[in-house]
């Protein structure tokens, strides 16, 4: 089984620097990226999704992507499916409900640079699955990524721990509460996420 898995697959970072003054767009000078959780935070959280057909986007999830990338922002998908290392589904299935949500999306195929679908269940040694972050110390790598302007945002609180396992900033999008120990920023949806990060300076 494979445990990490680029779709579309990852752009390697632009071999020259753009020319000073060049328009490029944001996708090739950008440093910073937000790390997406997948169910909860973009798209309603159906209890071990594996059909297209129930992929549903949350609340202006769209605009609120839409607003990051015109920000600058590269995002990567960083999704836990247990269910693919628990029998339930196949890895087949949660690439077709991801193809689903992008179209949903509506930015174009390529809205996510990278998209790491980690299919371990809890009891299996965990590889890429959250909250460990290799998958985000990977694309830091390979993107030059600045980690102090990068985030991950989730529902749970795991997807906290990531971000703060992978020393970027961390917040928690929805209505779930932080243990004590964790101090992060709560925003109610990924939109108010989204217009926070892009109100501020960098
Ligand atoms: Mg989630």
């Amino acid at each position: 089984m494979r445990t990490c898995h680029a779709w579309p697959p990852l752009r390697r970072p632009a071999a020259t620097p753009a020319r000073a003054g060049a328009s490029t767009g944001p996708d090739v000078t950008s440093k910073k990226a937000v790390f997406l959780d997948r169910d909860g935070t973009i798209i309603r959280d159906a209890h071990y999704l594996s059909d297209p057909a129930q992929v549903e986007l949350l609340p202006d999830a769209a605009k609120a992507i839409g607003m990051l990338r015109s920000a600058g922002f590269l995002l990567f998908l960083f999704t836990n499916q247990s269910g693919i290392g628990r029998g339930f589904f196949t890895l087949e299935s949660v690439h077709r409900c991801n193809e689903r949500m992008v179209e949903l999306i509506g930015s174009g195929p390529a809205v996510f640079t990278g998209i790491c679908i980690a299919p371990e269940s809890p009891g299996q040694p965990a590889v890429y699955r959250k909250p460990n972050p290799r998958f985000i110390d990977e694309s830091v790598a390979r993107h030059q990524l600045d980690r102090s302007l990068s985030w991950m945002a989730g529902d749970k609180v795991i997807d906290v721990e990531t971000g703060i396992n992978a020393k970027i900033n961390a917040a928690l999008i929805g209505t779930r509460r932080l243990p004590e120990n964790i101090t992060a920023p709560v925003y109610e949806s990924l939109f108010t996420f989204a217009r926070a990060v892009t109100a501020r300076p960098g």
